[in-house]
């Protein structure tokens, strides 16, 4: 029943796997393909959705895979102003921007400018004797959904107040 895409993403995993030389286990393919499946999921949202295929899977589980995963380079880590960590599985480098109403996260993608740009930095901050180890670079704005429910709550007040 899987379709070419799926098999396609299988061999990915498999390959990404056997490169890291990761074992390859069902619960692990699992949630690699969860989080690609998912829009930078929280632990508990990957969990949630791997126990639909795979429901003897426990949250520990989970966990330890992520970390596993973001060792491996193949998932990054993000903690963001709510608090709630989330996992990536874009680990090109780009800025992850944040709807500071509905908390959905984008995926912008940064040019050769602004990579330079963090290079810069990375050399600044390791020329203080510190080891990078990543970059996190967040913007909040109100995503396009948001803006148009903020205009449509700004003219219906402006309607009620001419009704009255
Ligand atoms: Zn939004
Ligand atoms: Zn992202």
């Amino acid at each position: 029943m899987a379709s070419r895409g799926e098999s396609e993403l299988d061999r990915k995993i498999v390959e990404a796997f056997k490169v890291r030389r990761l074992k390859i286990t069902p619960q692990r393919i699992a949630i690699v393909k969860a989080l690609n499946r998912m829009d930078h999921p929280t632990a508990e949202e990957i969990y949630e959705e791997v126990k639909k295929e795979q429901p003897y899977i426990s949250l520990a589980t989970v966990y330890r895979t992520l970390k596993l995963l973001i060792n491996a380079g193949l998932v990054k880590e993000l903690c963001l102003p709510d608090g709630v960590i989330r996992y990536d599985t874009n680990i090109n480098p780009h800025i992850n921007v944040v709807c500071v109403n509905c908390g959905r996260i984008f995926d912008v993608d940064i040019d050769h400018y602004v990579e330079t740009f963090m290079d810069e930095i990375g050399k600044a901050v390791s020329g203080k004797g510190f080891r990078v180890v990543g970059f996190r670079f967040d913007v909040d704005v109100y995503c396009e959904n948001c803006s148009i429910k903020n205009k449509q709550f700004e003219s219906d007040s402006a309607f009620a107040d001419e009704d009255i």
